[in-house]
């Protein structure tokens, strides 16, 4: 099959060696998804460049979870008309999330003709076939392996569970993604070998609710404890979890993990238990906030995160006021902020989105404003301390890290090589990251 598809791209540009424009819109799924996409196009023969107008095939990995992203996409396909005028050979498709939405759909093929290929999230692994099909017109029935292109050198997306069974009432993921499919376990293990000889450090593991992963009976625990036992010099994280699944045994599995990160994220959306409910979260505020006080009990210096949806309908000032609370009393280290987006096809969308943007606005400028004064609290709270951090990125003069527990640590006038590990000690900090001096 990647013969035949080599032969037909080389006859459609005209040359041997072809390059490709892959951008993704949203999440860590996402990005997982375009990297096996990648590898895919890297078989057949392509490199990767960063301008979609010298690119002979361009791809967007789409996002549907929000009504500005899916807008953002459609900009972006429109402004490829361009290319394909100049150069009528070009290749584009659109995969991912958002072409799973029926209407999404027929507005592509009505709007944007010069689209050749669209891949749902659903049809991932059908790619290859999809593709053959498009360049010969003609059937297949094989099944073609999509090697995964890793984008980093030192971290690896390990996905264990794919779609979710949720039905969060504001969320569409469940309607693109499908139901939930645990991945074998060995298949997960023997992924996870394979990144850890190939020099990854960091391993996540990836789902829309890992918690709730099970494969013939082996539980998201279990995977846990098979992979701790691995040898190799790396710490594994995951994400993302459901705070109706995330439980004590999990806490008391991970406090016993050696390579166990140390930072959860547990999205809260709400502090307030009717908007929970209204969200169909199935947790209360209480049993959030009992969950987190056991975890803090079990795992020292626990690094903890969450997503926060203001302005979901009919959230009064008051209840608005109770996320604030739930932020001021947890004190997470940092946390994701949302303005409620009505998505068609999710329960909440029948629900009438009454909160004036405004409204909204101010809600979530006062939200973000005090999560930086306790993020920049518990941050001035580790300077003296030392820590061993990865270095991630450099800029002109300085490097980006992270600690195990992932906080960003930022080492000025340093050109670090990335992936390495170092010792530094931290001698200040800021709202958004904490400064380091390197010790070795
Ligand atoms: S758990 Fe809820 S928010 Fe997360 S993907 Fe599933 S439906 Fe969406």
């Amino acid at each position: 099959m990647i013969d035949t598809i080599r032969e037909c791209f080389r006859k459609r540009f005209q040359k041997d060696d072809f390059c490709a424009f892959v951008k993704v819109f949203g999440c860590q799924q996402n990005e997982a998804d375009a990297e096996k996409i990648k590898g895919f196009l890297k078989s057949i023969g392509f490199s990767f460049v960063n301008d979609p107008i010298v690119a002979d095939l361009v791809l967007f990995e789409t996002c549907a979870v929000r009504h500005t992203a899916e807008n953002r996409v459609f900009g972006q396909i429109g402004s490829l008309k361009n290319i394909k005028k100049m150069n009528p050979n070009a290749f584009i498709s659109v995969c991912g999330c958002m072409v799973e939405r029926d209407e999404v759909n027929t507005k592509l093929k009505k709007m944007f003709p010069y689209v050749d290929l669209i891949c749902g999230a659903k049809s991932l692994d059908h790619f290859p076939n999809m593709l053959y099909e498009k360049l010969t017109s003609k059937k297949i029935d094989s099944f073609c392996e999509m090697p995964v292109l890793r984008e980093s050198k030192f971290h690896a997306w390990v996905p264990i569970i794919s779609g979710c069974n949720n039905f969060c009432s504001y969320c569409i993921v469940p309607f693109v993604r499908g139901s939930e499919k645990s991945i074998d376990h060995n298949i997960i293990i023997n992924d996870c070998i394979k990144n850890i000889n190939s020099g990854a450090k960091i391993l996540t593991l990836l789902g829309q609710n890992v918690n709730s992963y099970d494969f013939n009976g082996v539980k998201f625990t279990d995977l846990i404890k098979m992979i701790d036992k691995l040898d190799g010099n790396f710490i594994f994280r995951f994400m993302t979890s459901h705070p109706k699944d995330f439980n004590k045994e999990l806490v008391d599995v991970l406090s016993q993990c050696k390579h166990f990160s140390g930072n959860i994220h547990l999205p809260v959306q709400s502090g307030n238990n009717r908007i929970l409910k209204l969200m169909n979260r199935k947790y209360k505020v209480e049993d959030y906030i009992e969950k987190i006080n056991y975890a803090r009990s079990k795992i020292n210096n626990l690094v903890l995160t969450s997503d926060i949806i203001v302005g979901f309908p009919g959230e009064t000032d008051s209840e608005f006021n109770d996320t604030l609370d739930l932020v001021k009393n947890i004190k997470f280290n940092s946390i994701f902020t949302f303005i409620y987006s009505p998505r068609k096809g999710t329960a909440a969308y029948s629900m009438v989105d009454d909160i004036p943007y405004d409204v909204k606005s101010a809600r979530i400028s006062n939200l973000i404003k005090s999560q930086e004064k306790i993020s920049e609290d518990l941050l001035s709270d580790l300077v003296g301390k030392n820590f061993h951090v990865i270095i991630e990125s450099i800029s002109d003069n300085y490097s980006l890290a992270r600690t195990k527990s992932n906080l960003l640590v930022k080492l000025e006038n340093l050109i670090l090589p990335t992936g390495k590990i170092f010792e530094v000690k931290i001698t200040s900090s800021n709202r958004n990251c904490l400064i380091a001096e390197i010790l070795r």
